[in-house]
Order: C-alpha cells, then sequence, then structure tokens
C-alpha cells in the first residue's frame, strides 16, 4: 500500500498531537505532509522536527516569520507558510488524500469546507464547522463524494454501531430508533446552580475523564458541547433532535449508543483516548493500532446514566432550540458561545453568564437563510459583535 499524505488541519492542539501519535506508529502507511497551527511557534518546531513535514502553515504573519527562520537554523527542508490562504490550499491539495479537521472554532470553517469540497477522506473532529455551515457543508460533501469520518468519540461511536455499509449524510435505516449520545456530565455535574455561580476557568477546564484544549473544556462544563454535538448529530446522520437522546454518563467508557427497533442497543466501548477515533478515521474500514491501553471493565467496575438536568445546564436545549430554529441560528449560537467562553477564560464574566449572553444574543438576532457561506460569516460576525456587547 502506497505511503497516504496527512493533512493535520490544528496540529498543535489535543487532537493534532494525538493524530500525530498515531500517523507516527504507522510510518509504512501514513505521512504527515502538512502541519498548520495558528500561533505557536516553538510547538510547530518541535513537530516539524519530528515529522518532517512538506509543509507548515502559521496562520499569524509574524509566528510564520520567526518559525521560518527557526527552520532555516536547524537544517530543516519544511516550507512555511503564512495566513489563512494555505490552509484552504493544502486542504485541497492534490497530493493530500486525508485531511484532519482540527482547528477550533469557527477559524476551522473554510479549510474543513475546503476539504469536503475537494472530496478528500475528511477525519472531522472540528464540529463548529458543521454546526455553522451544516446544510452547505453536508451537501458540499455529497456533490464532491468526500467520505466524512466522524473523530468525536460520540460520533465515531455511532458510526461504529450502525450498518457497516451506511454512510455519514445518509438518512440512517428506518430500523434505528434512537440515538443514545453520552455525555460525562463535566466538571460541574454534581454542582448546585448557586455554586456554579463562583466556578472560574481553572476549575471548568479540569476535564474528569478527557484532556482537552480550552474552549471545548469549558463546553463540557456548560453541556454546550453536547449542544454542538446533538446538532452534529442532526447534520451527519440526518435524524432530528427528537432522535437524539442525550445520557449523562460519568465513566466515558461507553462513547454513545444506537436502538434499533427489535429493542437492540448497539454501543461502542472504549478508554477515553482521541486515539481510538483518530485511529478508527484514518485507517477505516480496516482497524489498525492506536497506542491506547486496554479497556478494564474490572477496574471500571460501575457504567452509570443519568438525565441531563436543563435547569443547571441550559445550553443543551439553546442548542437544540437553535437546530429547530434553522438557518443561521446555528451560527449565531455558536459564535455567542464561542465570544462567551473567550469571555470566562479571561475572568470578564462569570460561568453561568455564558448561557445567559448566547439566549439573549439568540433573541435579539433574526435567523436567515443558511445557503451560502457569505450568509453564514455574516451572522457569525453579527452574533460576536452582539454577544461582545454583553460581556
Ligand atoms: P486545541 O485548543 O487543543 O487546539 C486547537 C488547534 O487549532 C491548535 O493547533 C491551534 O493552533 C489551532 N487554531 C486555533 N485558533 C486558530 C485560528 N484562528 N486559525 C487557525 N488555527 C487555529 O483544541 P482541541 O481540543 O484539539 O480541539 C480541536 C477541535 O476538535 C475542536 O473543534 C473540538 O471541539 C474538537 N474535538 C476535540 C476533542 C478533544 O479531545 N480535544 C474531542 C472531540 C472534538
Ligand atoms: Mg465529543
Amino acid at each position: 500500500m502506497a505511503i497516504q499524505n496527512v493533512c493535520i488541519l490544528g496540529a498543535t492542539g489535543s487532537i493534532g498531537k494525538n493524530t500525530l501519535s498515531v500517523i507516527s506508529q504507522h510510518p509504512d502507511r501514513y505521512r504527515a505532509f502538512a502541519l498548520t497551527a495558528n500561533t505557536n511557534v516553538s510547538e510547530m518546531l518541535g513537530l516539524c522536527r519530528e515529522h518532517h513535514p512538506a509543509f507548515a502553515v502559521m496562520v499569524d504573519e509574524a509566528s510564520a516569520i520567526a518559525l521560518r527562520s527557526q527552520i532555516k537554523g536547524v537544517g530543516l527542508k519544511t516550507e512555511v507558510l503564512a495566513g489563512e490562504g494555505p490552509l484552504v490550499e493544502l486542504a485541497a491539495h492534490t497530493d493530500v488524500p486525508i485531511v484532519m479537521a482540527a482547528i477550533v472554532g469557527a477559524a476551522g470553517l473554510l479549510p474543513t469546507l475546503a476539504a469536503a469540497r475537494a472530496g478528500k477522506r475528511v477525519l472531522l473532529a472540528n464540529k463548529e464547522a458543521l454546526v455553522m455551515s451544516g446544510a452547505l457543508f453536508m451537501s458540499a460533501a455529497e456533490k464532491s463524494g468526500a467520505l466524512l469520518l466522524p473523530i468525536d468519540s460520540e460520533h465515531n461511536a455511532i458510526y461504529q454501531c450502525l450498518p457497516s455499509d451506511y454512510r455519514c449524510g445518509e438518512t440512517v435505516p428506518s430500523s434505528v430508533k434512537r440515538i443514545l449520545l453520552t455525555a460525562s456530565g463535566g466538571p460541574f455535574r454534581t454542582h448546585s446552580y448557586e455554586s456554579l455561580k463562583s466556578v472560574n476557568a481553572e476549575q471548568a477546564c479540569k476535564h474528569p475523564n478527557w484532556s482537552m484544549g480550552q474552549k471545548i473544556s469549558v463546553d463540557s462544563a456548560t453541556l454546550m458541547n453536547k449542544g454542538l454535538e446533538l446538532i452534529e448529530a442532526c447534520w451527519l446522520f440526518d435524524v432530528s433532535p427528537s432522535a437524539v437522546d442525550v445520557h449523562i454518563h460519568p465513566q466515558s467508557v461507553v462513547h454513545s449508543m444506537v436502538e434499533y427497533n427489535d429493542g437492540s442497543v448497539l454501543a461502542q466501548l472504549g478508554n477515553p483516548d482521541m486515539r481510538t477515533p483518530i485511529a478508527y478515521g484514518l485507517a477505516w474500514p480496516e482497524r489498525i493500532d492506536a497506542g491506547v491501553s486496554a479497556l478494564d471493565l474490572f477496574a471500571t467496575k460501575e457504567l452509570t446514566f443519568e438525565r441531563p438536568d436543563a435547569q443547571r445546564f441550559p445550553c443543551l436545549s439553546l442548542a437544540s432550540q437553535a437546530f429547530e430554529q434553522g438557518g443561521t441560528a446555528c451560527a449565531m449560537l455558536n459564535a455567542a458561545n464561542e465570544v462567551a467562553v473567550a469571555a470566562f477564560l479571561k475572568g470578564n464574566i462569570g460561568f453561568t453568564a455564558i448561557p445567559d449572553i448566547i439566549s439573549r444574543v439568540l433573541d435579539t438576532l433574526s435567523s436567515n437563510e443558511a445557503d451560502s457561506i457569505e450568509s453564514i460569516l455574516l451572522a457569525d460576525q453579527e452574533a460576536r459583535v452582539q454577544a461582545s456587547r454583553l460581556v
């Protein structure tokens, strides 16, 4: 088998580095061809020294200049590119069959969409892109014949529990009754509403089971991550929110389930380690070693499930309302959330202000058709302005 080139969008992040960990276990199958990041020069230099990519992109121009001189200094051949343009070019590059979409937030939209339009195998970690542009993104993938493989552990689990000839974008078979989307519940699962008012960023980023970037960690704490994932599931599997049932499962061992009309419930289990879905996405339909330790159910002892609490964690219902509203509402939800989370991480607002801000933005702005990238980016921009005023 020929070695396949991989473009990793967001290589210096948690998903990016886990992807490189899997790739480096299989040098006979994959090569890190292009790595991209925003500003983290020292991290990117380290990755270039280890993986020798053909291209390294720093979106931030000053960071690109710094990286270029350091790359030259250590005698590497990696070509350093600057700005957002190269993200899109490399995601659609003819020498790249596989794109890992792992930029965090709306910044990932254009390159992820470019990979879908170019008919790549798209390993989709960046859920925000799909939330913002669902209909447009899914139709671009369908038109080009792109193969979408979900990397979000829950959606990866669901995909694994669907029939083997099922592909993302198709409506799930009519024998599927329900999708059971699991959620850890985050670090504040047992906190009272009163105590949520005074939690800080450091506490929010201490996820009980997963080690992830800051933004998704806060999203997990508010349950907005599950809200975004609910929307993600509706697009990937062509189901309505009423067919997706969120189950809080604090052990994060059952990564999600699919219920069939004969009463069977299929589940995918594993240790909470993103290298499992990443290896699955890279090698599908084959399975390869991921470097993940074996699941020890004797050590786990119990698997428990709870209903989500909409009173303490309103973000989940805000997300399903935005999806029902349709059009650009989900792009506005996502943008308001990004602004509110960034403000919370800086210590400028409290934790419970996050859903308040999102809710007020959605009440103030009206949703339009999400039929072009321009209308989606405009809605994103308007929601950011509105949310920033409320911070
Ligand atoms: P992270 O914060 O660790 O990494 C983010 C990456 O995006 C970095 O490489 C950074 O350089 C890049 N980036 C940030 N801003 C950028 C910009 N403006 N332009 C270009 N690049 C930019 O995030 P993460 O935890 O790896 O998450 C990445 C994505 O994967 C998110 O969408 C997240 O929801 C999703 N995801 C992550 C996990 C996980 O376990 N970490 C699980 C499921 C889904
Ligand atoms: Mg997830």
